[in-house]
């Protein structure tokens, strides 16, 4: 399949200052040299406990904050590279739905006048046209077309995602970056959201990058998964192979804690204790080994590679062959 966007070796770390001087006495390393690959179309997901880097991914992608370094390609350019104009143009094709709509949407505005800035930024509706487009908007994301005028605040939880989409789907984006979208709704509403946005991305084509701590939800979305830790990939997947065969230790224990039906049993479980080390000094060589059951003395000193198991898995573990 087609290669959407194409993330290099990407790091990011933020500084933290201290001192008197308020020199940088530290990072956080955030996302420590990840590489993958988004497809056309696809739901590529990325899981992991927060704090795992998966979100700051998401914003570097956006290039809401600029990465420490690496590539990102999107749609064959390397967005690292644009200036301002190319990057502004390129924004039109990457979107993002935030897992609090409430926050991310000005109380004082109604729904119409959300969805007339969204499409203001780039002018690719006409004036005369907006109505006509808004109003095809909000029947795209099942609100009423007579609520057009009404506030946030008037909406329920739910019906406030739908007008995040709405704004996210205005100007016909490629990829819609999915952070945490559905965790701060109920569940029986979550399956509402999962379905809308399913329907959605038929109809748009659309790609999501689909950001979740919740492995129950990233099950039903997704077409390949991404399992993160302490800033690095530890495993990528088809959906089915990471459910059904799960690799890395700390996915199986991922897997191991939440309720599954018998089809879906990993072979053992696995414990995960302890807590999720400092991304400040994050341990030498895999950065599990303080949490992991099967750790062997070469799990301290030699960080494992990324390595294919089967077509379409890979996993990043020295007792995996
Ligand atoms: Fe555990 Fe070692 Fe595999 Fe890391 S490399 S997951 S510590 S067995
Ligand atoms: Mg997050």
């Amino acid at each position: 399949s087609d290669v959407l966007a194409d993330i290099r070796h990407l790091k990011q770390y933020f500084p933290i200052r201290g001192g008197l001087l308020g020199r940088v006495v530290h990072h956080v390393k955030a996302v420590d040299d990840i590489s993958f690959q988004i497809h056309a179309g696809e739901t590529l997901s990325i899981v992991g406990e927060s704090g795992c880097g998966k979100s700051t991914t998401g914003r570097s992608i956006l290039r809401l904050d600029d990465p420490t370094s690496g590539e990102i390609y999107f749609q064959g350019k390397n967005i690292l590279e644009l200036n301002k104009a190319e990057l502004k143009r390129m924004r039109k094709d990457m979107q993002i739905i935030f897992q609090d709509p409430f926050a991310s949407l000005n109380p004082r505005q109604t729904v119409r006048q959300i969805l007339k800035e969204a499409l203001e930024i780039q002018k690719v509706v006409p004036r005369g046209k907006q109505d006509e487009r808004i109003r095809e908007l909000m029947d795209n994301v099942g609100l009423r077309p007579e609520h057009v005028d009404r506030l946030p605040h008037e909406f329920s939880g739910g019906q406030r995602q739908r007008i995040g989409i709405a704004r996210a789907l205005a100007l016909e984006p490629r990829l819609i970056i999915c952070d945490e979208a559905v965790s701060a709704l109920d569940v029986s509403i979550q399956a509402q959201i999962i379905n809308l946005l399913k329907k959605l991305q038929k109809q748009h084509q659309l790609t999501y990058l689909f950001i979740s701590h919740d492995l129950g939800v990233v099950r039903h979305i997704s077409d390949r998964v991404i399992v993160m830790y302490l800033g690095t990939i530890v495993e990528i997947a088809d959906k089915k192979s990471l459910f059904d065969r799960p690799q890395h230790p700390y996915t199986r224990a991922l897997l191991s804690s939440i309720p599954s039906t018998k089809r879906n049993q990993p072979k053992e479980r696995v414990q995960l204790t302890g807590d999720i080390p400092s991304p400040i000094h994050p341990p030498s060589g895999c950065r599990f080994h303080t949490r992991c059951p099967f750790a062997v003395d070469r799990c301290s000193s030699e960080v494992p590679e990324l390595r294919t198991i089967h077509e379409g898995h890979q996993a990043a573990c020295h007792l995996i062959s």
